[in-house]
């Protein structure tokens, strides 16, 4: 159905996500538990009518006129604008009307820690440019087509997970989102007495796009070497843990381990969220870690310093390290009394090691995109 073409300037929102547990098992076709966060990007759409969009961010300096007649491929001189130009590439692709208008992108959401900035400027820019002319926009559709576009346009192999939260979230609430089969649940989230707290490592990121698909390319051997003895396995979250005794070489069974005992940990935390039972949360909050930086190893440093060191305070239920990981966030969950007792602990021991300052910030869980204003 289309909307009529407003000439009227509009405020769009799309939230940051946090995954409280089910780390790089989105691509394995696993469960995975994340949450909208009540931080984000904000985007101000103002209409023209000159067949061209100008981009402008307010944390970027790169301005970018682009006429919607060309055709676009990635470009690292394009920078930051390459998320919003594979949008709007891949929308023309599918024949969706593109309109013309200025937009200017503002943020509270730190970029490059994990809490994906990214799929929330994927997200924020389709839902505005086809809310123009579509009402109803199906948002495993949304999720799906942005994903599309951040492993193709830009070249991160990553799932659907975050494409999945920033688009279906709901406050005070977690997604239980099965990545096979595209379908979720809400789990309420209660957490009395305690606060998630975010942990930013401030360490920029590097290497994370190769990295990321060497995951990847890993997970995908570690299915085809278990499909030689167990063909019908659809993927490596469903495969059973004995089962990865005939994989040979250890690293590509260590990334099983860990893909497997991450999808059970999911479960779990499912089961024990839904009767409060935090303290056995924070445990496999704990053992989720663990996972990542022995298993999976895509911890590092910097995340296992204010980990460990959070985990060490009484108060502490546990702690891990959340999203991609080579640095970015971890997140840990918190008794409130204790939450100043743990910032300064940690940041301390964190600055002598590393001579960085780490921040912190309490999670509240928010909606998913949507517009905030006409
Ligand atoms: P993450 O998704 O964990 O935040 P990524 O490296 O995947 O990290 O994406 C970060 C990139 O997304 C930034 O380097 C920038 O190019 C883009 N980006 C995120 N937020 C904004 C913003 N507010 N304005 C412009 N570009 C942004
Ligand atoms: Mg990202």
């Amino acid at each position: 159905m289309c909307a009529e073409m407003s000439k009227a300037v509009k405020k769009y929102f799309a939230p940051g996500r946090v995954n409280l547990i089910g780390e790089h098992i989105d691509y394995n076709g696993g469960l995975v538990l994340p949450a909208a966060l009540n931080i984000g990007i904000s985007a101000t759409y103002i209409p023209q009518s000159d067949n061209k969009i100008v981009l402008r961010s307010a944390t970027h300096s790169l301005v970018k006129e682009i006429n919607l007649s060309d055709t676009f491929s990635f470009n690292p001189q394009n920078d930051w604008t390459n998320y919003p130009i594979g949008i709007i590439e891949h929308l023309k692709r599918e024949n969706h009307y593109i309109p013309s208008c200025e937009v200017i992108f503002e943020s509270n959401l730190p970029e490059g820690s994990g809490l994906s900035s990214s799929a929330a400027i994927e997200v924020l820019t389709a839902f505005m440019l086809l809310s123009q002319t579509e009402s109803n926009i199906n948002r495993t559709w949304l999720a799906e087509f942005c994903q599309q576009v951040e492993n193709e346009f830009i070249d991160v192999k990553c799932g659907i997970m975050d494409q999945y939260a920033v688009a279906n979230g709901k406050k005070d609430n977690a997604l239980l989102l099965d990545c096979a089969y595209l379908k979720h649940d809400f789990v309420p989230i209660e957490l009395g007495d305690c606060r998630l707290l975010l942990m930013n490592t401030n360490k920029p990121r590097s290497l994370i796009r190769s990295r990321y698909n060497e995951r990847k390319a890993e997970c995908e051997e570690a299915l085809r070497i278990i499909r030689n003895v167990k063909p019908q396995l659809k993927n490596l979250c469903e495969a059973e843990m004995h089962w990865i005794e005939t994989i040979t070489d250890e690293v590509i069974r260590k990334r099983a381990r860990h893909v497997i005992s991450e999808n059970i940990r999911v479960k779990e935390s499912v089961k024990v969220l839904r009767h409060n039972d935090l303290h056995t949360f924070g445990r496999l909050l704990n053992a989720s870690h663990q996972s990542l930086k022995e298993d999976y190893e895509v911890s590092g440093t910097e995340l296992d310093i204010l980990v460990e060191t959070a985990q060490e305070i009484k108060g502490c239920l546990g702690a891990r390290m959340t999203g991609a990981g080579f640095g970015g966030c971890a997140i840990a969950l918190v008794h409130h009394s204790v939450i100043e007792k743990l910032k300064n602990n940690v940041s301390e021991t964190y600055f002598n090691s590393t001579g960085i300052t780490c921040s912190f910030h309490t999670v509240e869980i928010g909606d998913g995109v949507r517009l905030l204003s006409e």
